[in-house]
């Protein structure tokens, strides 16, 4: 629901609305627009009548926001969310590339790969150090010691690092961590995405194998509504019945995201195809229709990988795709 506040209203009128939202149970988002304030109610409002708040003096309109996400909601939000990580900003009119290896494997290839995506103009480093392998006895990450390598190709390039969390007994290890990635197969787990509500930082969250877009918006307002707005939504394929590539790449969830919510959207060519050669086309695609970014598996020795070889391209692939990229970002009004 979203009351829109008389622009003459008085602070005693806006006082006594509040105290009324608040005794029927649910908070309040406000949103000072430059010619209005508007209040999204967030919780369950379902029961709340209209007309009764209405009968408020402070009260010039009130909608009903039909979707079960509120504070992910465009409605509640019209102007895009922008999240700065260090140099970098996702939802503005910059297109921050995240590159790097599927899982770090050792110093010299965090750090050999950390410099090559650097130089070709990646913003932030990836690299898992907790993986969610199909099999137990595929490798697993370095897990701690994965987190400290990559601490350590902070130190060396300066760029941002983005990792994967897969519970929240691991989150301990993540206080030097800029942005920490939620996996599509941690999507829905509700508990861990409470507890990153409570970190402050940056979050990326993937979306599922097999979730739909008002799901992952529902995710996102978990982690929101536990305290922390800052959530960078990633499209990376779906499952659907074709198996010529790893999953099927949703392009079409960027527009309507970005349309949803005011959350910036940023897109996965890399495990959305599960093809090294494919990475590039849909990086293009993905950025002509509207992504706010890119997150690319590089590694310096696919055919070595220790996991997502096949979808991992080169260093010297990477800066080809940076350099082709340009054209496609700045048709949307971005720079990169
Ligand atoms: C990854 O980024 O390496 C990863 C496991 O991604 P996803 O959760 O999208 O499969
Ligand atoms: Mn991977």
């Amino acid at each position: 629901m979203i009351i829109i506040l008389k622009k003459n209203a008085t602070p005693e009128q806006i006082e006594k609305l509040t105290s009324d939202i608040h005794a029927l149970g649910v908070s309040i988002h406000k949103i000072e627009g430059e010619h209005t304030t508007v209040f999204g109610l967030v919780g369950d409002t379902s029961r709340i009548n209209a007309n009764d708040l209405s009968a408020n003096e402070a009260v010039e309109a009130i909608h009903r926001v039909q979707e079960p996400y509120k504070m992910a909601n465009r409605k509640f939000h019209p102007e895009n969310t922008v999240i700065q990580v260090g140099e970098a900003s996702f939802g503005g009119d910059e297109f921050p590339v995240i590159a790097g290896p599927c899982s770090v494997e050792s110093e010299e290839q965090i750090i050999e790969v950390a410099r090559a995506v650097k130089a070709s103009g990646a913003k932030l480093l990836r690299g898992g150090a907790f993986k969610p392998r199909t099999s137990p006895y595929a490798f697993q990450g370095l897990h701690e010691e994965g987190i400290r390598l990559l601490t350590l190709a902070k130190q060396d390039t300066g760029l941002p690092i983005v990792t994967e969390i897969m519970s929240i007994g691991q989150l301990d290890l993540f206080a030097d961590v800029d942005v920490i990635q939620v996996g599509a197969r941690n999507m829905q787990n509700f508990e861990l995405l409470k507890a990153l509500g409570g970190t402050g930082k940056p979050i990326l969250l993937k979306r599922g194998l097999a979730n739909t877009l008002e799901e992952l918006l529902m995710s996102a307002e978990y982690i929101m509504s536990a305290g922390n707005e800052k959530v960078i939504l990633c499209e990376r394929g779906i499952r659907t019945f074709e198996t010529a590539t790893r999953n099927t790449m949703d392009l079409s969830a960027i527009p309507m995201l970005k349309s949803m919510s005011h959350l910036p959207v940023i897109a996965d060519p890399s495990h959305a195809t599960g093809i090294a050669w494919m990475v590039e086309p849909m990086a293009r695609a993905s950025a002509a229709v509207g992504a706010d970014g890119l997150i690319i598996e590089v590694h310096n020795n696919p055919a070595r990988a220790l996991s997502d070889g096949k979808q991992s391209i080169t260093p010297a692939a990477f800066d080809a795709l940076m350099k082709e990229l340009r054209p496609y970002v700045e048709l949307t009004g971005k720079q990169i």
